[in-house]
């Protein structure tokens, strides 16, 4: 095994094809690639319907990016569709922008209320800001504190309390501040430079990154199932393997759960085909506050089709349970860092293994991320 391959990936989503491209590319290693799924793309994973119409099938995937290093990366192994990504919210009865920002402003307050509010957010934190509720809050301004009470209620108490099980400020900071009031009337729901989806599907663009010959997948293959760790070193099939294994995989898991479960949300996704053209006005509406379902997203927004039906995906939070649903969002809270530290303390040891992704780091990595990462984590290791 260890003439034929030179390193092993576990995992054949964004992360896992971004390393298994580089090594087998850049350094001609021999690299197989170990999928428990029987497809790649992890969680980026997408299909045509029947119908033609492209769905994100782990829930909506915008690219969006200021690196020209990822954006030109990705570009040799797809075409691109630009597409800018908006997102309304539901609340008092009408659909206004999310990231809350002018236009919601002066669509739900009263217009001189709105101009107030405005020329004070203005001064105190400039144009074009984003900031986040909490920094409104701590401003001791009657009109800012409106503001900030009446998003906080209407817009991310009841959101966070669905989609985390949690009031926001028993989340991590970072987590709050992921959500920003935006000073201006852009209702695009990113600003950066390239913003955009696979022409073909993000599962076409990653088949594309693993189309190297010295590249070989095993789908549906759990590697714990045919990999043991012991004392430093690592066996496959009862033999030493003795390359770099790049795990994009939950770390607990590979560190068979001795501090316990990493917490994660999970969601249950249903599709829904409804026979309509359009069933919203944007790709994505939030609902805060009815519902069991977070928000609604119609994919024939994000890359047109010429069919007669549309698709919505309504997303139900739920806690994450190892090996009955995936494991979506990482719950960040002092403990749960805590433990991710033992585990990566633990697998330290296993020098041969370069924990990679957002499983196996214990992170929320955007997609652009994600790849910056495993650019850097190859070449690291290939000079170390
Ligand atoms: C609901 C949702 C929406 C998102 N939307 C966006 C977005 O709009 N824009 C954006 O930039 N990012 C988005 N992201 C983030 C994006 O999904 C991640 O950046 C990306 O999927 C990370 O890739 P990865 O390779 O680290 O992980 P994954 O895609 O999860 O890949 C890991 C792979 O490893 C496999 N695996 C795990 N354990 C084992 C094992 N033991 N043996 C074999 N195989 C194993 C898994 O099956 C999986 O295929 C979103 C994330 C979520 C949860």
């Amino acid at each position: 095994m260890r003439h034929l391959i030179d390193c092993i990936v576990v995992g054949a989503g964004l992360a896992g094809a971004t390393i298994a491209e580089q090594l087998a590319d850049k350094y001609s290693k021999n690299v197989l690639v170990i999928e428990s799924r029987f497809n790649v793309g992890g969680h980026c994973y997408d299909k045509l319907d029947k119908s033609g119409i492209r769905l994100h099938m782990y829930g909506p995937h915008l690219f969006h990016t200021d690196n020209s290093k990822v954006w030109n990366y990705l570009s040799h192994f797809t075409d691109w569709e630009m597409y800018e990504h908006r997102a309304l919210v539901a609340i008092h009865g009408q659909k206004v922008p999310v990231p809350f920002n002018f236009v919601s402003l002066e669509a739900l307050f009263p217009r001189a209320l709105a101009d107030r509010i405005e020329s004070k957010l203005l001064d105190i934190f400039g144009f074009d800001r984003k900031i986040n509720i909490l920094e409104l809050r701590n401003k001791h301004d009657e009109d800012l504190e409106l503001l900030a009470n009446f998003i906080y209620k209407n817009v991310f108490e009841q959101y966070s309390l669905k989609q985390w099980g949690f009031k926001p400020e028993q989340m991590d900071a970072d987590v709050v501040g992921r959500i920003p009031v935006v000073l201006n009337h852009d209702s695009r729901y990113f600003q950066d430079r390239y913003q955009a989806v696979p022409r073909e599907g993000y599962t076409q663009m990653i088949t594309n990154m693993l189309s190297n010959k010295r590249i070989k997948v095993m789908l549906g293959t759990n590697f714990m199932d045919i990999a043991h760790l012991q004392e430093g070193k690592i066996y496959i099939l009862g033999q030493e393997f003795r390359g770099s294994v790049y795990y994009t995989g939950k770390v607990d898991e590979l560190a068979g759960f001795v501090f316990g479960n990493l917490p994660y949300r999970s969601l249950k996704l249903q599709f829904e085909r409804i026979n309509l053209e359009y069933f919203q006005e944007v790709a994505q509406v939030n609902y805060p506050n009815q519902y069991d379902f977070t928000r609604i997203t119609e994919f024939k927004h994000i890359q047109p089709s010429e069919s007669k039906d549309t698709i919505i995906l309504k997303e139900y939070p739920l806690e994450h349970v190892h090996g009955e649903n995936d494991p979506f969002y990482p719950v960040f809270n002092k403990e749960s860092r805590e433990r991710y530290e033992k585990y990566a303390e633990l697998l330290h040891q296993y020098k041969q293994i370069i924990l990679v992704g957002r499983l196996a780091e214990y992170k929320y990595y955007d997609m652009d991320d994600v790849v910056a990462r495993a650019l850097v984590a190859v070449e690291q290791a290939m000079q170390g």
